[in-house]
């Protein structure tokens, strides 16, 4: 069955997130042959719409006000819902990022829709859309249908593949008029604390440290194995309790939920609460001076040892391998 779906794209920085890609990808199979329409709101955002289309979108629709310049719920929800109500969609798919989780059920509740969250999988089956989403912090997986209504899903970021390029691919970039009023709050400033490098929920690689790092300063050698391998940092609740990090690091049940291709765990025990955050990451790297530590029991890779003496010398052996493939 084809059916109409919206995408919203999000915005940071001037740039779509990747995760608007990988919602577009979502939202082709859920349409089934049928229209996939990016959404862009924000102040000055239809120049955006382009690359929408080029990763898959069939058209996009904008809703552009100053009052959109930055996140709110109310304006946003407003925005997307005038979308909605002229677009009339059988589907809708958000990122489940930090706007997504926090916009998805507002939509759903005034569309009168169920909300499957957290997809890190979409699959047309016969007559049904599958996804798979992890429960039980992860230990689990479960499939949801839905059978009534619009089928509406916020998914995961960097676990479906986004389609290829195309930039020869056009299509049509229409705005529209909406209404954005009585906005209840506003936000006047973002101050990030970690700005610097790659987003940690969107990254390939991931370097964590853990009590272990023993100090603000034992941080150093994670960032540089990080930059040389492109990847962010990111932290247990130990280091971050212990103040050697900031908690926009945190991964974990009550952090941040990561998929990297590389996750390396330095210094980390491997808490239920921790894996929560990166079990599913694709290749696990341990590093721990203890072999009993609960990290390897999900490791792909364990190496017992000082961080302080195995990170630096991965670091070195990954620069060696830069310089030869260059
Ligand atoms: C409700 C709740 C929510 C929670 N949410 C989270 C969460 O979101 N994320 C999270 O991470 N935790 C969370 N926790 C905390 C969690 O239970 C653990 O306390 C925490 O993950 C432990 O952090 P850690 O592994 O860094 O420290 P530890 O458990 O102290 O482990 C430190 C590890 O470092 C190793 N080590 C020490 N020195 C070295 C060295 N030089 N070289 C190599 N290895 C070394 C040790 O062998 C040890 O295994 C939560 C807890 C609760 C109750």
């Amino acid at each position: 069955m084809s059916r109409k779906v919206l995408v919203l794209g999000e915005v940071r920085d001037g740039s779509l997130r990747n995760v608007t890609f990988e919602a577009i990808a979502a939202g082709k199979t859920v349409a089934e042959g049928g229209e996939v329409v990016g959404v862009l709101i924000g102040e000055s955002v239809q120049a955006l719409g382009k690359e929408m289309i080029q990763y898959g979108a069939d058209r996009v629709v904008t809703v552009e006000d100053e009052k959109l310049k930055r996140y709110s719920p109310d304006g946003y929800s407003q925005a997307f819902l005038a979308v909605a109500g002229s677009e009339n969609p059988e589907g809708i798919i958000f990122g489940h990022t930090a706007l997504g989780k926090d916009l998805a059920p507002k939509i759903a509740g005034k569309l009168d829709a169920g909300l499957i969250s957290d997809a890190i999988a979409v699959d047309a089956a016969g007559e049904h859309i599958v996804f798979t989403r992890p429960i039980y912090s992860g230990k689990a997986f479960e499939k949801k249908i839905v059978t009534d209504g619009i089928i509406f899903a916020t998914v995961r970021p960097n676990n479906i593949t986004s389609l290829e390029k195309d930039e020869s691919k056009t299509g049509e970039i229409q705005t529209i008029q909406a209404e954005i009023k009585d906005l209840r709050t506003i936000i006047k400033e973002v101050v990030r604390k970690a700005s610097e490098g790659v987003d940690l929920s969107e990254a390939k690689v991931i370097i964590s440290g853990g009590r272990g790092v023993k100090s603000e300063e034992g941080f150093k050698p994670l960032k540089e194995l990080a930059d040389v391998l492109g990847g962010a940092v990111g932290a247990s609740r130990g280091a971050c309790d212990a103040g050697y990090c900031d908690y926009s690091l945190q991964i974990g049940q009550t952090g941040k939920v990561v998929t990297p291709d590389l996750y390396i765990a330095c210094g980390i025990s491997g808490a239920i609460q921790h894996l929560a955050g990166m079990s599913n990451s694709k290749v696990i790297v341990a590093i721990n001076k203890d072999p009993e530590a609960n990290i390897f029991n999900i490791a792909d890779y364990g190496i017992v040892g000082d961080l302080f003496e195995v990170v630096p010398l991965l670091t070195e052996e990954f620069k060696k391998l830069k310089v030869t493939s260059a």
